[in-house]
């Protein structure tokens, strides 16, 4: 009885002990980095800088990218949600956690039930864009065109619950136009088939945009931000080719499977600010068109406020919008 006692005791520390130990020891493998998009997209740039930045921060980590894509970035949440919850699996998405729950019945996941929060990591607006060719210099020419040939007009997009997505159907439902959308894994993909000529019109990252459109691969007509930015100084916005009310800013966010050890959550908390203060990383992200979030940002409270605010904020007009995924 009393070497039970002794013996049960040394089990309940050791139990207790063994999470605190390996929190010291953390991370003595690499850590997984879930981006659930296509590689090259705006997505993964994003993940791929920050996660660059992280291993930085943490002296003799390593971080490793792994793109689980489909379903507009769900497959791979899924897979976060389900993830063990030892530090070593974590997420970068974006404003799909807060628009998929409105999009999808049968959902794997609950943005606001499931995982623990690191934070959020920078807001990006989003590009229209036409293939070369398409006969529009600007919006109010694109719209008259497409409004013409609505059957024929092809808008891509990375499915449904995407950034790409949300954007096409803001952009439908202001001119009052359905379009023939075509999904892709990722707007990477996207990009690729709108430069090939194989679609018409994206709206998409500048994370992901900002070098073709410079490079002239692909035309610009507008940006969804209310303001202009530095890095496409020439680009118009919505508001003023027209549509005032137009406002798409994509944020992402970082996270981690619900259970995650605090004091593993505390060392991911602390590596992603000090990642955000990285010069090389804000350099990049500045020349993409995308804003940093501030220190009291990248924290898992306002990562946690923000997306339950977005999810208030989407709901309504997406279902509005009478769109379904299963
Ligand atoms: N930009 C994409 C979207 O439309 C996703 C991606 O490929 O990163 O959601």
């Amino acid at each position: 009885m009393f070497r039970k006692t002794i013996l049960g005791a040394a089990l309940v520390t050791a139990a207790f002990a063994a999470p605190i130990a390996s929190a010291q020891q953390y991370p003595s493998r690499p850590i997984s980095v879930i981006v659930p998009f296509a590689a090259g997209g705006p997505t993964d740039t994003v993940a791929r800088s920050v996660a660059d930045a992280m291993a930085k921060a943490i002296p003799g980590s390593t971080f490793v990218v792994e793109n689980a894509a489909g379903a507009a970035g769900t497959i791979g949440v899924s897979k976060v949600a389900r993830a063990n919850p030892d530090g070593y699996t974590l997420l970068v998405y974006h404003i799909g956690m807060a628009t998929t729950p409105a999009l999808y019945r049968k959902l794997q996941y609950k943005p606001l039930e499931d995982f623990e929060y690191i934070g959020l990591i920078n807001d990006v607006p989003m590009t229209m864009l036409v293939k070369n060719g398409f006969p529009a210099k600007n919006m109010k020419e694109m719209v008259a065109y497409v409004k013409q040939n609505a059957d024929k007009v092809t808008l891509a997009n990375a499915g449904v619950g995407s950034a790409s997505h949300l954007c096409g159907l803001l952009f439908q439902s202001a001119i009052n136009q359905e379009l023939v959308t075509v999904p892709y894994k990722g707007t990477a993909p996207a990009l690729a088939d709108l430069m090939g000529g194989q679609v018409d019109i994206l709206c998409d990252q500048t994370t992901n945009t900002t070098p073709q459109i410079k490079s002239g691969k692909v035309t610009a007509l507008a940006l969804t931000a209310p303001q202009r930015i530095e890095s496409l100084k020439e680009l118009p916005t919505m508001a003023e080719s027209g549509y005032p009310d137009f406002n798409v800013s994509i944020w992402h966010g970082m996270y981690a499977p619900k259970g995650t050890p605090k004091p593993v959550l505390d060392r991911l908390v602390a590596a992603l600010q000090e990642a955000l203060k990285d010069p090389g990383l804000n350099k990049r992200f500045a020349d993409l068109g995308a804003q940093t979030a501030t220190a009291d940002r990248a924290t898992p409270e306002a990562l946690r406020k923000h997306l339950a605010a977005e999810i208030d904020r989407w709901g309504p007009v997406i279902r509005k919008a009478g769109v379904y995924a299963d």
